[in-house]
């Protein structure tokens, strides 16, 4: 069995705004479904433009640039897929694989695993744990060089990234207001025309309800949950986010982390390293421009100094740090 629900809410977008037009568009992409919701026109080409990304950063469309180019040991790709190549390929060194999108050989064995519903042997997974690790891939002058059966995986990365770039597109298309939430990765545009921000809900890891909110006038909130992505068998769940030193689900103690930073790539991709790592806090806190929020299996929430997150279930508290 394979669930995957929404992390992120945006709260009340309608409330306090009832005077002014809004207009609304969704439509699945990137194997999630894509909402983007404007203050005034939504203007024509948002999702055309989403769906050129899909075709350079899928991972499941077979004809997809990514796709090709995981084939390949040696490829130039275009500037797109190596911009976002490289940058994560450091964020992939900053974390210590915390985070690594050559994490593809291992990803894949528990995709599959998710699909047949069955826990794959300890020598499948030795054995794609030699196909993965950040260091093995070179960059220079626009190209890629990585083993053959090194494969990327930018799931943990693409859609902060292209939530990013959306917004951007969105603004030069004349929106002043409004945001683009892909399933774990949210952007708002400015102020509501009320002149507050959006109320963007972190959803309880145990059910339908939020932990707390926090709000945002600019920037992307990226969350990586337990609860996002997962299979049952035997009793026990197994979610879709990796520890690449085990090669195992993580299991860190923290069930849902949320980042909020105006770069989505660094959203994204450390929403989903601290989520397997969140030791490394303090250390990518002094390095990258970002807040972020990470809800504890004992039901504590740690927040980064300027977070201004609000804790509303009443059986979560702040964590003694
Ligand atoms: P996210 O929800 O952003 O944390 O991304 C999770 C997705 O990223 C998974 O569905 C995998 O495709 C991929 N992934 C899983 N574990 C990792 C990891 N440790 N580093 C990079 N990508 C990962
Ligand atoms: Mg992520």
């Amino acid at each position: 069995m394979k669930k995957t629900i929404t992390v992120l809410i945006v709260i009340s977008f309608l409330l306090l705004c009832s005077c002014q037009k809004t207009a609304k568009k969704t439509f699945f992409a990137l194997d999630t479904v894509v909402e983007i919701k404007t203050y005034g026109e939504m203007p024509d080409g948002a999702e055309e433009y989403v769906k050129e990304l899909e075709k350079v950063f899928s991972k499941t469309d077979t004809k997809s640039e990514l796709y090709l180019q995981n084939e390949k040991e040696e490829s130039t790709p275009s500037k797109l897929l190596y911009g976002l190549i490289k940058r994560s390929l450091d964020i992939s060194a900053d974390t210590k694989g915390a985070f690594d999108i050559t994490s593809g050989a291992l990803t894949g064995l528990w995709d599959e695993a998710a699909e047949k519903g069955a826990l794959p042997d300890a020598e499948s997974i030795n054995a794609c744990k030699e196909n993965c690790g950040y260091e093995k891939v070179r960059t220079e002058n626009g190209s890629v060089y990585k083993p053959k059966d090194l494969k990327f995986d930018l799931g943990a990365v693409a859609k902060g990234y292209i939530a990013e770039l959306t917004v951007k597109k969105l603004q030069s298309l004349g929106v002043s207001s409004g945001f683009a939430s892909f399933g774990g990765s949210i952007a708002v545009i400015g102020d509501k025309p009320d002149g507050s921000g959006y109320k963007i809900g972190v959803r309880s890891p145990d059910g339908d309800g939020v932990i707390g909110y926090t709000v945002i006038r600019h920037g992307i909130v990226s969350t990586s949950g337990d609860y996002e992505r997962y299979f049952e068998y035997g009793g026990k769940r197994y979610h879709h986010i990796i520890d690449t030193a085990t090669g195992m689900p993580s299991q860190s103690g923290v069930r849902s982390c949320t980042v909020i930073s105006d770069d989505g790539t660094v959203s994204d991709a450390l929403s989903t390293a601290l989520f397997v790592n969140p030791s490394l806090l303090d250390e990518l806190y002094g390095k990258y421009d970002f807040e972020a929020v990470l809800i504890t299996e004992n039901k504590t929430v740690i927040t980064t100094a300027n977070a201004e997150f609000v804790i509303t279930a009443k059986d979560y508290s702040p964590a003694d740090r």
